[in-house]
């Protein structure tokens, strides 16, 4: 049986995995390895959960049993430290060596806090896991005005959420076309903020270039996004200079039995932002369709989305 690393187990990964279950059963033994230990989770539903609109269990896409009922192996959590490509085998932060046949890099990204002045404050928070989405929803109800840094589409998604309760000022430039302001919701055409303001560890406000203060007790930073491959640095794998991971066509990296998919990997010349979470199911599953194929030695189907 071939041996298929996955690293990452969230819209990417969870695909692949389920893929190569349907596809190359029998043939193909998967091993998931990931930072969080809980199930695979949908962050495209952080707004709702925010907002109440849906409790914790409606994000998760399996039951927490899944892979032990499926008799698939997992290492979380669990974070990768390297990847050793001439051993074929994945070392973990314990050092624990992993070997694979096949590795597939579902890693992700995550939120960018800017580099200004007091981003450590108590109440700043960059919105790209669970945990720190919890730990939000448990601040909302103390915040009547919330701070809101990223791309359009996040903000404005995350605004209509939780606008009810509380006035949200979104930093962010452009303003999209689609924006309708509402006396709670103000827009604020500016590119980020130069400091985060307050007395010790407490969050006051926020400062704008323009040097505008904003009195808030609660900053979400949902963009810019960074990939998450540090762990490849020394691999041999080739990274663009932002350090997402570059793929083919069939989402293959410049080593042949390497694979990578979602908003991990960018190809040659891309400029997207972060991926939805539609196509980075679609590559994850689009990888394990091309990985089977490869095993198997029939020609593969070039990605289409
Ligand atoms: C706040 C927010 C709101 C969003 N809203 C929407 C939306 O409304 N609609 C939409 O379509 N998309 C939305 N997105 C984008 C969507 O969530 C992403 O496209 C999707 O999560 C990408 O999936 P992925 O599997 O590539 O990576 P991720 O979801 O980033 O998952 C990466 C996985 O890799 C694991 N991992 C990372 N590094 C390591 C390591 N070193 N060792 C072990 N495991 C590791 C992590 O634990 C995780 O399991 C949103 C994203 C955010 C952050």
């Amino acid at each position: 049986m071939a041996k298929v690393v996955i690293i990452g187990d969230s819209a990417a990964g969870f695909s692949a995995v389920q893929e190569l279950c349907a596809k190359g059963a029998g043939a193909f033994e998967p091993v998931v390895i990931s930072r969080q230990e809980q199930p695979p989770y949908k962050k495209s539903m952080f707004a709702d959960f925010l907002s109440r609109a849906a409790e914790e269990k409606a994000l998760f896409l399996c039951a927490a049993d899944f892979y032990a009922r499926q008799k698939i192996e997992t290492h979380k959590p669990a974070e990768v430290a390297r990847v050793d490509v001439k051993k074929q085998r994945v070392a973990l932060k314990d050092n624990s060596k992993i070997p694979y046949d096949y590795l597939l890099i579902a890693s992700g990204s995550q939120v960018k806090l800017p580099d200004i002045p007091g981003t450590g404050k108590d109440g700043v928070f960059a919105l790209d896991s669970l945990e720190r989405a919890r730990e939000i929803r448990l601040r909302l109800d103390l915040a009547p005005v919330v701070c809101l840094s990223g791309s359009a589409a996040e903000c404005l998604a995350l605004s209509r959420a939780l606008h009810k309760a509380r006035e949200i000022k979104i930093v962010s430039t452009p303003k999209p076309d689609s924006f309708v302001s509402d006396e709670r919701v103000e827009w604020i055409e500016e590119a980020g903020f130069t400091e985060i303001i307050g007395e010790g560890s407490e969050l006051k406000a926020v400062k704008l270039a323009g040097g505008k203060a904003i009195g808030t007790s609660l900053v979400i930073f949902s963009g810019p996004h960074a990939p998450r491959t540090a762990f490849l640095k020394e691999s041999g794998i080739r990274l663009d200079p932002e350090g997402y991971v570059l793929v083919d066509e069939r989402l293959r990296t410049n080593v042949e039995n390497i694979f990578s998919c979602g908003s991990a990997c960018r190809k040659e010349g891309a400029m997207e932002g972060i991926k939805s979470w539609e196509a980075a199911c679609a590559e994850g599953a689009q990888a394990a369709v091309n990985l089977v194929s490869l095993e198997r030695g029939v020609p593969s189907c070039q990605q289409t989305s």
